[in-house]
């Protein structure tokens, strides 16, 4: 599968239609903006900075996006350095605008942590562990129009049942996978969440930010786990340009086992606009059917909820 063509530019913020009366929000990433939206309905209007294919642990605020921040009633970020080279301006307009970190109030005790202490900030990658992110969302949209809590509060609950189900479904999926193949590769260790959560070991070849290099020591012992463990497909992720992984394929080529790409995975931001997969529990759905199916399991649960979505539109208001 060649994606590298496929992908538009995305890198114009997505901009729902402004109206009045909308509680103006700005959010960094899809996996937080697709969640505003849930909660806020029709009493939100996002702006989301990031689009599918854009890498956040890279990304530079242009001049649009800081107006946007200007104009905004709120801004939600994730938090924990996920937002590299945005953090600095976040943390300037902190004192002119209300600035919401919600990573940064999931439980201390769920977090995980590299050698270097550094916390992982791909914390979506575990859905029920997301689901935290839906109160604190409501919280701020309650601050701002009291009058509609009971709306936020039933959105909230309703998105979040539907994400606790996703997340055994999930779990189950994973577990088709033969014990011996429950091996995930990809780009970079932003599976560790996921991991943790479905029951299968991550290896990333570059670390917890793509602003490292990937040694080559880590790209031979990865060929060397591959080789050994004979794993069938590792993995590409949308907004990660994919060499890396071409070198893996290759390392195992010239040992001669063959190992494929399993296909494309939603690591760091979500699918196009519009789509399923531009919506946080339709990237999850892909990157979990994804998953098991590459690695010789069982998801057809999964695939009936993805085939269900995707006659649906997503979020019109891009359209
Ligand atoms: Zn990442």
């Amino acid at each position: 599968m060649d994606v590298g063509c496929s992908r538009k530019d995305s890198s114009k913020p997505l901009i729902d239609e402004p109206e009045n009366n909308k509680i103006r929000i700005v959010a960094t990433v899809g996996m937080i903006a697709d969640l505003v939206r849930e909660v806020g309905g029709e009493h939100v209007q996002v702006t989301q900075l990031m689009g599918s294919g854009v890498d956040p642990h890279l990304y530079k605020p242009n001049r649009d996006d800081i107006q946007s921040i200007l104009d905004s009633d709120l801004v939600f970020f994730a938090g924990h350095h996920l937002e590299g080279k945005m953090s600095a301006t976040l943390e300037k307009l902190g004192d002119q605008k209300k600035v919401v970190g919600l990573s940064e109030q999931l439980k201390k005790e769920s977090l995980l942590q590299d050698e270097d202490k550094q916390v992982d900030p791909h914390l979506w990658m575990d859905i029920a562990l997301w689901t935290g992110i839906l109160a604190p969302i409501a919280k701020e949209l309650k601050n701002i129009k009291p009058e509609n809590a009971a709306e936020f509060e039933k959105n909230s609950d309703e998105v979040g049942q539907k994400l606790v189900k996703l997340h055994e479904l999930g779990r189950q999926a994973i577990q088709t996978i033969p014990e011996d193949q429950r091996i995930l590769i990809t780009s970079h260790d932003a599976f560790q969440y996921f991991g943790r959560a479905y029951g299968i070991e991550v290896y990333g070849i570059q670390g917890l930010s793509t602003e490292s290099e990937a040694g080559l020591q880590r790209i031979n012992d990865l060929v060397d786990l591959i080789t050994t463990k004979q794993i069938a497909a590792i993995f590409i992720e949308s907004s990660v340009p994919k060499k890396n992984i071409d070198s893996l394929i290759e390392g195992a080529n010239a040992k001669g086992h063959t190992v494929k790409i399993g296909g494309e995975l939603y690591s760091d931001a979500m699918g196009e606009a519009s789509s399923f997969e531009g919506t946080y529990r339709g990237m999850m759905t892909h990157n979990l059917i994804t998953v098991t199916q590459a690695l010789g399991g069982q998801a057809e649960e999964l695939a009936t909820l993805q085939n269900m979505n995707d006659t649906a539109s997503y979020h019109g208001a891009y359209e």
